[in-house]
């Protein structure tokens, strides 16, 4: 019992090495990949049920790795997190996603449209966050109220009063900030009404079973109206099934995302998809 105690230990080990292996492995090539960016933003669209229009899009990062191919965000978010490169990561996408929205806007002046960019709390917490912002929005000229910045609900709940100040900043400046993974924390209902927060995204793994778990259907029905009662717009992600987009519409959700409209897609692939509804 002894031996195989420690060849179970054995093997803990050698897999926390390997482990502590591959995150330092990432985080070069991640510092690699900054600095000759390899780095590249797709888009994903947000849809008004009621009509089908296009009313807006996030950004999503990916990671184009010279031997790996393109690698998801989950993969290397969370190191970049941990090493703090992700707060240049968040910079380059911000920066990105704001250049780009500058440009459809001149290529489409009569045409409204929103920018929502994912941002973690490293970089909120980071003194020069607001300058930045600030020096963001002045080189692209965007309107500030076009740009939305994303937060997780376990990051807002969570988060220091110096973070909610910086986030209230935000708000001075016009630009919008939503909740992002809404419902999967236990926002207490009071903390979310001094929050400086617009928009609840309500999360994905409540969307998969809206036709098919009564609970699920619950959960989301309850936070519209919160939603509607705290006066807060909403969006529903992972939206894959016409019949979770229709029942989302009957139950009074304004916008959703998801792979039923469309996948994230290069920047290119954006401009066709706004003279057309994505679904009736
Ligand atoms: P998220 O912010 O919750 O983004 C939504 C994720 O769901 C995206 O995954 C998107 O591609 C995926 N998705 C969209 N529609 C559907 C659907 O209908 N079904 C399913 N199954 N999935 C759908 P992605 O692009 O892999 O991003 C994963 C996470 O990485 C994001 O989750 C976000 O937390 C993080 N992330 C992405 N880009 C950035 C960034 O620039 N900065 C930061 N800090 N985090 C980012
Ligand atoms: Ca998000
Ligand atoms: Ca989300
Ligand atoms: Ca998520």
């Amino acid at each position: 019992a002894k031996d195989r105690g420690r060849a179970r230990l054995e093997q803990f080990n050698d897999e926390l090495h390997a482990r502590a292996e591959k995150r330092m492995r990432i985080e070069s090539d991640l510092r690699a990949a900054l600095r000759e960016q390899q780095l590249f933003v797709e888009y994903q669209p947000q849809v008004r049920l009621k009509d089908g229009c296009v009313v807006g899009v996030e950004a999503l990062v990916r990671w184009r790795h010279p031997e790996h191919g393109v690698i998801p965000p989950g993969d290397f978010i969370p190191v970049a997190e941990e090493c703090g490169l992700i707060v240049k990561l968040g910079r380059e996408v911000l920066k990105e996603s704001c250049r780009q929205l500058a440009e459809w806007a001149n290529q489409m002046p009569d045409r409204s449209l929103a920018m929502t960019v994912n941002v973690s709390p490293r970089q909120i917490a980071e003194p020069n966050f607001i300058a930045e912002l600030r020096e963001v929005l002045s080189e692209t000229g965007i309107d500030p109220t076009a740009l939305c910045l994303e937060v997780t609900e376990s990051m807002m709940m969570s988060a220091r009063q110096e973070v909610i100040e910086v986030l209230e900043r935000v708000r001075q400046l016009g630009v919008f900030i939503a909740i992002d993974d809404f419902g999967t924390e236990h926002s207490s209902l009071s903390r979310l009404r001094d929050m400086p927060a617009e928009v609840l995204k309500i999360d994905r793994s409540f969307i998969d079973g809206l036709s098919s778990e009564p609970g699920d259907t619950a959960i989301v029905s309850s936070i519209l109206s919160l939603a509607y009662a705290m006066g807060k717009h909403t969006i529903a992600e992972g939206v894959e099934t016409r019949e979770q987009a229709a029942i989302l519409l009957r139950m009074g959700c304004e916008v959703a995302q998801g792979y039923f409209f469309s996948r994230p897609v290069a920047a290119d692939k954006i401009a066709p998809m706004l003279s057309t509804a994505l679904w009736q």
